[in-house]
């Protein structure tokens, strides 16, 4: 696993070699969107996403960005929101947990009740996440994910391109060899905006409550629910598929 440092503290990248990747990157989004359209990209607005957002603009590809308001995601977050749409003029989907079966959890439950068992952590995360993805799923031949192999135990061996069977569509990681170093020295380069809980020891950011800052040297998803064994520390978004093939780039 990739020891995590503060995006201040990356080593440099050569500028050739990010140059290469992101020409690789942007050309794999230009294959899916031309291929597999309509395909749409799942940003969690995480720096990895960042990246992708902002080749999917600069090229002007018809992928859509939509993202997750779980509604317990951090104030940074809704901050990174309003300034990309800023900056791209960009209007992000936003998809949002059924409200009747949100409050039926949290009167249940109690409006915290992800911290009592992992089963209720899932179920929050089936309520506020996996539904709302099924919906901004529908009807779509492919989603595109930031996520890159070397970001947990539960991703190590991501490959680029997946059937993803439970949601009946194909799925991307264009990331996937990407290494932490890489994604920021993209976001430097090209001035991106990034969710500043990056500055503050938060390398993988989802809900307020079930994400915390992590120490020099923990591995970069150390902070999400840490409570929990890492080996099965996943929100239910991306299951893992057996039925794997790598061919793009
Ligand atoms: S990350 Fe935490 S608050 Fe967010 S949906 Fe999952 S359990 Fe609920």
């Amino acid at each position: 696993m990739t020891p995590t440092s503060h995006p201040d503290q990356q080593d440099a990248t050569p500028a050739e070699a990010l140059r290469d990747k992101s020409a690789a990157l942007a050309e794999a989004l230009r294959r899916i969107a031309a291929e597999w359209r309509p395909a749409v990209f799942a940003s969690s607005l995480g720096a990895e996403d960042m990246v992708i957002t902002d080749v999917i603009v600069r090229e002007h590809l018809p992928i859509e960005i939509f993202s997750l308001d779980t509604g317990r995601l951090p104030a940074e977050t809704y901050d990174l929101m309003h300034e990309i749409q800023q900056r791209y003029g960009l209007k992000l989907k936003l998809y949002y947990p059924r409200n009747d079966v949100i409050e039926a959890y949290t009167r249940e439950n109690g409006i915290n009740a992800f911290y009592d068992s992992i089963e209720l952590r899932k179920a929050c995360c089936h309520i506020r996440k996996v539904e709302p993805l099924q919906r901004a799923l529908a009807n779509r031949k492919a989603w595109i994910t930031g996520m890159r192999a070397q970001q947990a135990a539960t991703r190590d061996r991501l490959p680029l391109q997946q059937y993803d069977e439970a949601n009946k569509l194909e799925k991307f990681n264009p990331l996937s060899d990407w290494t932490e170093q890489e994604v920021w020295a993209y976001i430097r380069s090209n001035d991106v905006p990034y969710n500043k809980l990056h500055d503050r020891f938060y390398p993988s950011i989802g809900c307020a409550p079930c994400t915390r800052a992590i120490s020099l040297g923990e591995d970069v998803r150390a902070g999400r629910w840490w409570w929990e064994d890492p080996t099965n520390k996943e929100c239910g978004l991306h299951v893992k598929n057996p039925n794997v093939v790598s061919i793009i780039r």
